[in-house]
């Protein structure tokens, strides 16, 4: 009697122990990051100075080989366009939000007469760690292309009270990378050239990021 009462105690332990396991698991497999190209299909956002070199091209090529290099490693990514498509940007944060995401990282190329270099965005009232993210990034994207580092930058453009719609709609820490002038020669150049390594760092940055993240939980 006394064994078989142990038998099942045992037994009732160990299944507690594989359920656990399972629940880690589970919740480990649920780390997404959201990748959010920058505009498309009609809103071809900021264009070179030409007008050859449209914005929303660079953002998909970019996002989509930072996305290759996350899944390579096992993170799972989802994007909110894929191909050349419209989506507004109440339906990226909707996205990112119904799959509860870890990180939204919305990529972009920045316009301006004279400007040259990398910035990131973050909202006014961070949700997380996302300055310390962005601040990483806008580090290691300048150390690869030699390109000025503009900072970190709170709320819209000159208003600090407001914020870019993805960075006040979105639930999870987020930002918004401007990687380089795309009205600017040498910005352009820098991306061509080093696409593939700002696209590494960026994943490597973001792998690090979610692990932390992952550790804290
Ligand atoms: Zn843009």
């Amino acid at each position: 009697m006394l064994i078989s009462i142990a038998m099942v105690f045992i037994s009732f332990m160990l299944a507690v122990k594989v359920m656990s396991n399972a629940v880690t698991e589970h919740f480990e497999n649920e780390t997404i990051v959201c990748l959010d190209a920058g505009h498309g299909a009609g809103d071809n956002g900021a264009q070179s100075t030409d007008g050859t070199r449209l914005e929303k091209d660079d953002n998909l090529k970019l996002t989509l080989l930072v996305g290759e290099k996350l899944k390579e490693n096992g993170v799972q990514v989802l994007y909110t366009r894929k191909e050349d498509t419209e989506i507004t940007l109440k339906q990226r944060c909707k996205i990112a939000n119904k799959y509860y995401c870890s990180l939204f990282v919305s990529i972009h190329r920045n316009s301006s007469a004279t400007g040259t270099g990398i910035e990131a965005w973050i909202s006014n009232s961070p949700k997380g760690d996302e300055k310390e993210l962005a601040q990483v990034l806008t580090e290691s994207i300048c150390k690869i292309t030699g390109l000025e580092n503009r900072g970190v930058k709170l709320g819209y453009r000159d208003s600090v009270n407001e914020n870019y719609y993805i960075n006040a709609n979105t639930n999870m820490p987020s930002l918004l990378l401007e990687v380089g002038f795309i009205t600017n020669e040498k910005d352009n150049k820098s991306f061509d050239e080093k696409t593939d390594e700002i696209a590494q760092i960026i994943a490597k940055n973001i792998q690090n990021f979610i692990a932390k993240d992952v550790e804290k939980s």
